[in-house]
């Protein structure tokens, strides 16, 4: 039994002699491993596939893993057409391929077609001893090596004896039975995560470890091998710490036998070069060394968490650059370690410390706006770069003023302000910091500003540009009446306009006639640095009379495409109402009728509830989730912003740092005419509807929300429900502690996180409400994809949305289930929520309910809708403005 060798094959042979070194299997061209992989498979982009197999193969692996376990997946076909292509690309044939799935038929779909002698990925006795023999026995007559799991009948072994017992067991069937040739057998004894913070996990690794040297003692020829990444589990999120565990593992796994296995190479750092006490703490844990371990290592891991890979492995590299490169490298990199040392160094290298500002740190935050500019760099970066600079400046604060210096000259001062009775900043806020990443000075004035405020600070502050954000209706006309004021002031600066509910049109039309001096609308940070730019150069007058003449131009062009459009009366609008057969129409009596609070939800509840995509979209990072994780272009940058998100999710979680209430209520209604008349606790409440009176085509109805409610005189009880919930409390606080330490990418962080689990909270409570509380779809089983495409049984339009664009009506949901006393949510002056992580709707029931947008509206309803309300009809002017048809 000399030279009893593992010999695989591609085109060309590998063979496994004790001195080879450890043997690295690609994994890159697993469908459950790399959702790019899976996506280029999905869509049937073998050629893209392809190159993932080849750059594996260039980067040095000796095997390749190829897995097409997926359940939207002909996993037969996918393995077999991809296994084929391969076959023709000498440069990937090369290397031997691992068969890797967990469906018999489609391992044995890839051994018929695979050339050279490959590895199957894995079998063993979970399913009994006659399936393992039959399926040894096959791979035998298919000439392959295969991989054995220690798992068996009971279950997958997870300590030390189960392991060799299995392995043993495994091992004599399949030399004695199957006669299958020692050397061609892998064992996969389990690599499971270590400093998990359950007692039983302890000895994961040194159980492996032990296990491994026991199966190369004493089961002669047989190989182990296994899937690293798998070690460092709970430390996803934290890279620094991964990678040095990784490292650890293999060293010590390779050192008791390991001679294969699935390591990612770019998770890896130098043994060496792990800094010696993350090393330590690191091997405490795998070696189960001190009963403390895992306490240490996680607490140790908090202080070099965020640290890039660069700062602990490679920053013998940098740091040993010259002291501009190094600011600039951290500023760039966003790293925050350094910055205060390197800054220590600039000031005493300079006269006066204020040079330090204007040198080297603007220099360095320059290449950061050229990077940027030129969308090498994302706002996420850009927003963790101004963090370092700001702690940069903090640190300089201090010296600057005992040398009575004065502030270094900027290249502009913006006032940054979300009007009266608006409460949403994110945008707002990430503008700001991406335009003092360009040397201007930022007067942020919050939220909620009145505009006597803001006219005040302009000049007193002596202004150059006064930015205005604004995210409900409302406050369009705020910014109306800000322009207004400015021009009655003869004021003589720009004034930008920005906010999700702004818009070219809304700026050219509504906006700018009102005042002399340039509006102009910008909707994205990198715009915001060019446009003020432009404003404030020198020589400025064309730019402004072109921005002129393109408002003059587009507004023109607007109203003409307006003024064509066609509206019909309200009256003839009510007869063309949305039909629904009420006779026939199934209408559930809620299981609950009345108001219902939720006082402190789990927050852990929502999770699988959370829709990530308007997340990335609050960073300017566009694309749908997961997809976006892996898109060619922003997918590393979305990566890391998630990986951020989720140790600030997970800390909120732990922490209870988020309050999360609800108060929703479920009661008899009915609709007479465009109202709905709801019963709550045995008082009567009035929903005002508003209808479309655009003149649509045949057979195409003016829909109105109450055509969804059955009407009174049909006799039909019918029901309607209206929520509020918040995920908001705490968010203003946290937000505020984080900007005291300079830290904005936090602040923005934490409050676009609040608004995640507000919508989270609004999906689930929908749900409830289906499920339970209303009970008409007891039944329905959606999952988190499903949910966000609503594809469920009715809707839960929100005032200020298209189909209810009347912010008014909130006040009624306010009252009807008395928000304020019952769950602290208050509304302002415009009628927008506080805490802003706030959702409030009605919840329609009927299977025809659908959202829509109701379009412009004409004198008629305005007037009967004044009526309807209440009001005076200046009132519903100044609340419906930007719907009144001109
Ligand atoms: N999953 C998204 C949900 C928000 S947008 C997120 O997490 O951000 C979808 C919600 O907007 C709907 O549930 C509804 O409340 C509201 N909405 C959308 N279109 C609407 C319309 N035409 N009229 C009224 N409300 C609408």
């Amino acid at each position: 039994m000399e030279n009893r060798y593992l010999k695989l094959s591609g085109l060309e042979p590998l063979i496994i002699t004790p001195e080879s070194n450890f043997i690295n299997v690609g994994e890159r061209t697993n469908v459950t491993g790399s959702r790019r992989f899976l996506r280029l498979i999905k869509e049937e982009k073998y050629g893209e596939a392809l190159a993932v197999a080849r750059d594996q193969v260039e980067g040095g692996a000796q095997i390749l893993d190829v897995n097409m376990d997926e359940g939207m997946l002909d996993g037969v076909h996918a393995m077999v057409t991809f296994l084929n292509l391969i076959a023709s690309e000498p440069d990937i044939a090369r290397i031997p391929i691992m068969i890797d799935s967990s469906k018999w038929e489609i391992i044995e779909a890839g051994l018929q077609v695979a050339q050279g002698k490959c590895v199957v990925n894995s079998i063993s006795l979970k399913e009994g001893e006659e399936a393992f023999i039959r399926q040894a026995k096959l791979i035998k007559r298919y000439g392959a090596a295969t991989i054995v799991m220690a798992f068996d009948e009971v279950g997958q072994a997870d300590n030390y004896e189960r392991r060799i017992e299995i392995c043993e067991r495994s091992y004599r069937i399949l030399v004695d039975v199957v006669k299958f040739p020692p050397e061609d057998i892998i064992f996969d004894p389990n690599i499971f995560p270590v400093a998990t913070g359950m007692e039983e996990h302890r000895k994961n690794a040194i159980d492996f470890f032990r296990a491994t040297k026991w199966i190369r003692t004493n089961l002669p020829y047989a190989s182990v091998s296994g899937g690293v990444s798998n070690v460092s589990f709970s430390f996803r999120g934290n890279n620094v710490v991964r990678e040095a565990m990784h490292s650890a593992f293999l060293y010590h796994a390779i050192q008791h036998g390991m001679n294969m296995g699935i390591v990612n190479p770019t998770m890896l750092e130098v043994y060496d070069e792990i800094p010696k006490d993350l090393l330590e703490h690191v091997e405490d844990v795998l070696l189960d060394r001190r009963d403390d371990a895992t306490e240490r290592l996680l607490e140790f891991a908090e202080t070099v968490k965020g640290i890039k890979k660069e700062d602990s492995s490679r920053q013998l590299v940098w740091r040993e650059n010259s002291l501009q490169d190094r600011i600039t490298h951290s500023l760039v990199k966003g790293i925050d370690a350094f910055i205060e040392e390197d800054v220590e160094e600039a000031r005493q290298s300079v006269e006066r410390p204020i040079e330090v500002i204007e040198g080297h740190l603007m220099s360095g935050m320059n290449v950061v706006g050229d990077l940027f500019g030129s969308g090498k760099m994302f706002l996420p970066q850009v927003v963790k770069s101004a963090r370092v600079m700001k702690k940069a400046v903090a640190y300089l604060q201090p010296f600057i003023e005992e040398s009575k210096d004065s502030a270094a000259s900027s290249a502009g001062k913006i006032l940054m302000a979300t009007v009266k009775g608006d409460v949403h900043d994110i945008g707002k806020n990430i503008v700001s910091v991406v335009l003092g990443c360009n040397n201007y000075e930022i007067v942020d004035l919050g939220v909620m500003v009145p505009p006597e405020k803001i006219i005040e600070v302009a000049q007193k502050e002596q202004v150059d540009v006064i930015g205005l954000s604004g995210l409900i209706t409302p406050s369009l006309d705020e910014m109306v009446y800000l322009a207004n004021e400015m021009e009655k002031k003869e004021m003589n600066i720009p004034l930008l306009i920005g906010g999700a509910t702004t818009s070219k049109a809304h700026t050219a039309v509504k906006i700018a006639p009102k005042y002399t001096n340039s509006v102009v609308h910008v909707n994205d940070a990198s715009r915001a640095v060019t446009v003020i730019g432009n404003l404030l150069q020198e020589n400025n007058t064309i730019y402004k009379e072109e921005i002129r003449s393109e408002y003059n131009k587009f507004r023109d062009q607007f109203l003409n495409r307006t003024k064509q459009k066609n509206y019909v009366t309200i009256e003839e609008a009510r007869k063309n109402k949305f039909q629904i057969n009420w006779e026939t129409s199934e209408i559930t009596k809620p299981d609950f009728l009345g108001s219902y609070v939720i006082e402190n939800l789990d927050l852990n509840l929502l999770m699988d509830y959370i829709d990530w995509s308007p997340f990335f979209r609050s960073w300017d990072l566009h694309g749908k989730f997961p997809d976006i994780l892996t898109d060619d272009i922003v997918g590393k940058q979305a990566t890391e912003l998630y990986e951020d998100a989720k140790v600030l999710l997970n800390q909120v979680i732990e922490e209870k740092l988020l309050k999360a209430k609800a108060v929703f209520g479920l009661f008899e209604a009915n609709s007479v005419e465009d109202d709905i008349v709801v019963n709550a606790d045995g008082k009567e409440f009035t929903f005002l509807t508003l209808r479309q009176q655009l003149k649509k085509r045949e057979g195409v109805p003016n829909i109105a929300l109450s055509d969804f409610i059955a009407p009174k005189d049909s006799g039909i009880q019918d029901y309607l429900g209206t929520f509020c919930v918040t995920a908001g409390f705490g968010t203003a606080e946290l937000a505020t502690e984080y900007e005291k330490n300079n830290d904005d990418y936090n602040s923005i962080m934490i409050k676009a996180i609040a608004d995640r689990f507000a919508e989270a909270f609004a999906e689930y409570l929908h749900e409830e409400v289906r499920k339970k509380y209303w009970g008409y779809a007891t039944s329905e089983n959606l999952s988190n994809e499903e949910l966000i495409k609503e594809n469920y049984k009715g809707i839960r339009p929100a005032p200020g949305y298209p189909a209810c664009p009347d912010h008014l009506e909130k006040n009624t949901i306010w009252d009807v289930l008395k928000v304020e006393e019952k769950i602290g949510v208050q509304l302002t002056e415009s009628l927008a929520m506080w805490p802003a992580a706030s959702v409030s709707g009605y919840y329609f029931g009927n299977a025809e309910a659908k959202y829509f947008g109701l379009g412009k509206i004409k004198e008629d309803q305005l007037k009967d809708y004044t009526e309807r309300r209440g009001i005076s009809e200046d009132l519903t002017r100044k609340w419906l403005s930007h719907i009144i048809a001109d």
